[in-house]
């Protein structure tokens, strides 16, 4: 059943979270993006502020409106919170007897809540799941960091031009597993627990139950976020393209700076790399996001697989659009559009896919 929760009363929100001994990590503005990063106030929220997106071009436009999340998305997904962008895995080192060591650096994840998680991005953690955790092996580096988090959904009300999770089935509301899930509408937020935790926070709350004329408003708020400009095929044929000539085309126009692989929520490749201590007897080995963008990624017993920009978007889209349903059943885009907008060159998949099938 949903609960209402005035705007005035989300302060008890944050506190029941710092007494359950969460951090709390919240949308906020940065550098002319919303990014997430600690949350202690909600005067920290981006009150009033919209996105405008299109292809490469983010811009944020201050409004008189009352609403907290009233924006589609930033650069930055939650990734970084379960996957990070770079971390020691283990360290190795030489006994006096020459014997080596080896040791596993887990990490030790504060308790976190993310407040203002999208549906797309949910739905993109869903994925990363299936990839570090359900997979033959998982992965505990991963695993600690998940399990450290509370998730506390917000429907989106607002698409930008470059979302199209209507067309991949992730959004905009909530579809996939949540702690708490919170719809926004003037007066403040209808709230639903999903989970234990978000029950028991949710016990601790001053709320009322929601009446019909909220819920109908969080409805239509929602409803204006299924407007999307874009729309992705569920499964478009490129293996069957594989020497379309519009790969050149595209390839032509990619700088191959790999900001697409940086901002997507569900990439997930990463290079290792050492890093031996000047001492001689101890080496670290790390952990770093990669990108199928970068020469280094496709090298193999000194040879090169891929060399060019045409090659790398290839592999990149064939992968994520087509080999992703072989791999894990569905497609590996969830709509966000970050690719879109943070692509320099104004790359957009959903126009290349229409030239390329
Ligand atoms: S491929 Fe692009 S639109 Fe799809 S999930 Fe990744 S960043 Fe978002
Ligand atoms: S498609 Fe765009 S964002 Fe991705 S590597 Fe090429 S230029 Fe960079």
């Amino acid at each position: 059943m949903n609960h209402f929760l005035a705007r005035e009363d989300f302060p008890h929100l944050l506190s029941a979270l710092t007494q359950a001994g969460y951090g709390c990590v919240g949308p906020q503005i940065r550098q002319g993006a919303i990014v997430f990063d600690h949350l202690h106030s909600v005067t920290q929220l981006p009150q009033g502020w919209q996105d405008e997106q299109q292809p490469a071009h983010y811009r944020l436009q201050q409004t008189d409106s009352p609403y907290w999340f009233n924006w589609s998305n930033g650069a930055s997904a939650i990734k970084p919170y379960t996957f990070a962008p770079q971390e020691n895995l283990w360290t190795v080192q030489r006994d006096q007897s020459g014997r080596l060591r080896f040791q596993a650096t887990l990490p030790q994840p504060q308790k976190t809540a993310i407040i203002g998680v999208r549906a797309c991005d949910l739905a993109a953690l869903a994925l990363q799941d299936q990839h570090f955790l359900h997979g033959k092996h998982v992965d505990p580096y991963y695993q600690a960091r998940r399990e450290s988090l509370l998730l506390i959904g917000v429907n989106c009300t607002h698409a930008a031009a470059t979302c199209f999770c209507v067309s991949t089935g992730d959004g905009p509301d909530i579809r996939q597993p949540y702690d708490l899930l919170l719809s926004e509408i003037a007066a403040g937020f209808l709230l639903s627990s999903g989970s234990t935790a978000g029950a028991t926070l949710a016990a601790q709350l001053p709320l009322t139950p929601a009446s019909d004329a909220q819920q109908h408003t969080a409805q239509q708020r929602m409803q204006a976020a299924t407007q999307q400009q874009r729309h992705l095929p569920a499964k478009p044929p490129l293996f069957a393209h594989l020497d379309h000539p519009h790969w050149q085309t595209v390839g032509a126009r990619c700088l191959a700076c790999g900001n697409c692989t940086s901002v997507c929520p569900t990439c997930f490749c990463h290079q290792a790399v050492e890093i031996p201590d000047l001492d001689g007897d101890t080496s670290r080995h790390e952990r770093r996001w990669d990108s199928c963008f970068q020469p280094g990624h496709s090298y193999i017993h000194g040879w090169q697989i891929r060399s060019n920009a045409t090659d790398y978007y290839r592999q990149w889209l064939t992968h994520k659009l087509a080999g992703w349903h072989e791999q894990f059943g569905r497609s590996g885009c969830t709509g966000c559009g970050r690719c879109i907008s943070w692509c320099p060159a104004g790359i957009d998949l959903t126009a290349e896919v229409e030239q390329l099938v």
